[in-house]
């Protein structure tokens, strides 16, 4: 069969465009198809901006902060949403012509439009285009839930907030997921008045049970308002403000509310069902471990995979797909010990599994802690902590995981996931001589346990204040 390209890919974002890029590196003959704006979530409304908007709440920190270092501030510093909405624009714009001129300079062709699969080697464009392929390459990422609370489709998504040009002076954040905290936490620095909703008893679920215990006090330190145990039962619109009804019936408006509730990944009206290929429950499209989906020649990689949904995640698996379709030999991403961030003030950074989760896998732990004020705060009399956890396996000496919540954790952790990659044992941590004044020295000066914890006797963490 005559083919236009070796492979389509569906979706212009984190994922399509490293798959995209690197085939093409390879030789393969590639188009990828965008229905929005070159970049996908990370770049246009995801990582990118919500980081922006974090630095623009630590900016307030910082400007707080200075009087105690002997900074003569004068008048009142106050923040402006639509000022940062403008250089915002500008810079997502600034990366959307970066991302069209790599595109352009790998010879990847950029097709304009929304992709429908209409059988295994062909996706239509539009009405008009039809493109023929050796591989169809699925990277349509994920959009917010609207349907996970009767009346949650009224709420702003995250995709709302960032491009909001003033800021309400009260919300509601629904939802305790990464999403939420870091949106959370930055609007109340930014002076919303911030109240958090949601199902668990502590927010980050699948986080360490010692990081989620300090997220929700850094987040109360913050001044957020936390409901815990209260995800409403239903929204009301009532005319410019919204309800939340709470299941005991009690309710609360607020002029704006987040629907930080999860992603669902974009399969709707993709065509798949010409494939064969039946979403699970969540809207992911299943894949294995080559990332091949149910249907011959048609991969899937990224956010609408549903697994980690990441943007590192999304970019490895692009890579390894190209270099598996066309370069010399197939390979595998490990997702066992992807490190991550959450951008709270403090962050935290996160490598290997949780206390539960490696106690769960049967593992005895040695559990190393260090708690203290770190010096730049403290300095200004700030009660802000920083927390640091290593788990090491009792057997093996092996450090399975690195947990920390503080400044530069998402930095720190980048950094030490190598080790673990490396294998790296508590003895080499030992070995390894301290960089200081720093925060991160006390990770190479842990002498002794905090405690050590039997596979079966998994220590819970204590209730929130
Ligand atoms: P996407 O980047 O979503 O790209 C999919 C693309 O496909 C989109 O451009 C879409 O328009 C296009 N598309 C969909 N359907 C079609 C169609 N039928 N035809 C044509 N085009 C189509 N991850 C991190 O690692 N760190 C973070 O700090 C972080 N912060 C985040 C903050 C927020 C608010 C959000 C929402 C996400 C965040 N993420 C973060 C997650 C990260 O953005 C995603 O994991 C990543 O972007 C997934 O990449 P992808 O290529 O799978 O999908």
């Amino acid at each position: 069969m005559d083919h236009d390209y070796d492979l389509v890919t569906i979706g212009a974002g984190s994922g399509g465009i490293a798959a995209s890029r690197r085939a093409a590196a390879l030789g393969a003959r590639v188009a990828i198809v965008e229905r929005g704006r070159v970049g996908g979530t990370c770049v246009i409304r995801g990582c990118v901006p919500k980081k922006l908007m974090v630095y623009a709440a630590a900016y307030g920190d910082a400007l707080r902060e200075a009087a105690g270092y002997g900074w003569r501030i004068d008048g009142t510093p106050g923040f402006e949403m639509a000022r940062w909405a403008d250089a915002k624009a500008s810079e997502t714009a600034r990366l959307e012509t970066v991302y069209r001129q790599m595109l352009e300079g790998s010879g990847v062709a950029l097709v304009e439009g929304t992709a429908r699969i209409e059988g295994a080697h062909t996706v239509r464009v539009g009405d008009e285009r039809v493109l023929k392929a050796r591989h169809i390459l699925v990277a349509t990422g994920s959009a917010p839930v609207r349907d996970s609370i009767p009346g949650i489709e009224h709420c702003a998504t995250s995709d709302d907030l960032l491009d909001l040009r003033e800021l309400p002076r009260q919300a509601a954040v629904i939802g305790a997921g990464y999403i939420a905290v870091e949106f959370a936490g930055a609007l109340a620095r930014l002076g919303v008045e911030v109240c958090m909703y949601y199902r668990d008893r502590l927010p980050l679920r699948g986080f360490d049970d010692d990081l989620r215990v300090r997220a929700a006090a850094a987040l109360q330190a913050g001044g957020v308002e936390l409901h815990p145990g209260a995800a409403p039962r239903k929204i009301q619109q009532a005319g410019e403000r919204l309800l939340l009804v709470a299941a005991d019936g009690r309710t609360r408006d607020f002029g704006f509310v987040l629907n930080a509730t999860g992603r669902r990944p974009n399969t709707a009206g993709l065509g798949l069902e010409t494939l064969g290929v039946v979403p699970e429950p969540s809207g992911a499209i299943a894949v294995d471990a080559q990332l091949r989906s149910s249907a011959p020649n048609v991969h899937a990689i990224g956010d609408v995979t549903h697994r980690k949904n990441l943007t590192p995640v999304a970019i490895a698996e692009g890579r390894a797909l190209a270099d598996s379709l066309f370069g010399p030999a197939p390979r595998e991403v490990d997702l066992s010990r992807v490190a991550s961030a959450v951008f709270t003030l403090p962050p935290i950074g996160t490598v290997g599994p949780s206390e539960t989760e490696a106690l769960a896998a049967g593992h005895r732990l040695k559990v190393y802690e260090a708690d203290f004020r770190p010096m730049r705060t403290a300095f200004i009399g700030s009660t802000e902590r920083t927390y640091m956890k290593l788990l090491v396996c009792a057997e093996t000496d092996r450090v399975l995981g690195v947990h920390m919540l503080g400044t530069d954790a998402p930095e720190i952790v980048q950094s030490l996931a190598v080790a673990l990659t490396a294998g790296a044992t508590k003895a080499h941590f030992d070995a390894t001589v301290a960089v200081h004044p720093t925060a991160a020295e006390e990770l190479v000066l842990l002498r002794t346990p905090a405690r050590v914890v039997e596979p079966k006797a998994a220590v819970v963490a204590p209730p929130v204040g």
